[in-house]
């Protein structure tokens, strides 16, 4: 049988106001992807005037960026994540290099 992963790192806030994922500072896909190898920009960003309807929080479903503290085999392992804007339009700001 299928196993659904429900214990993701919650993405806690993320002040990338102009994705379409974002309702006042909270993300609102059902899981972000993050990552470049190098780079912890969230991947689910898109410029959007529109607004996902999905009313849950969003939760770390998968991380490329091996070089992060929090990484273990491709999958974040922090508690939560805060998404600001930084190198890119949208990054995980608790990336932390090891
Ligand atoms: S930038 Fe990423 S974390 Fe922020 S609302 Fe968009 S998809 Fe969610
Ligand atoms: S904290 Fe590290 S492992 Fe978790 S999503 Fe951000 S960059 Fe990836």
């Amino acid at each position: 049988m299928e196993r659904i992963c429900l214990d993701m790192p919650r993405v806690s806030r993320c002040n990338v106001a102009e994705c379409g994922y974002n309702m006042d500072n909270f993300c609102h896909a059902r899981a972000i992807t993050v990552g470049g190898r190098d780079r912890p920009a969230c991947d689910t960003f898109f410029q959007s005037d529109q607004r996902a309807e999905y009313d849950g929080l969003a939760g770390v479903g998968a991380c490329r960026v091996d070089v992060c503290m929090y990484n273990e085999s491709f999958e974040c392992q922090a508690p939560n994540i805060v998404v600001d804007h930084g190198q890119d339009q949208a990054d995980c700001v608790t990336f932390q290099r090891r």
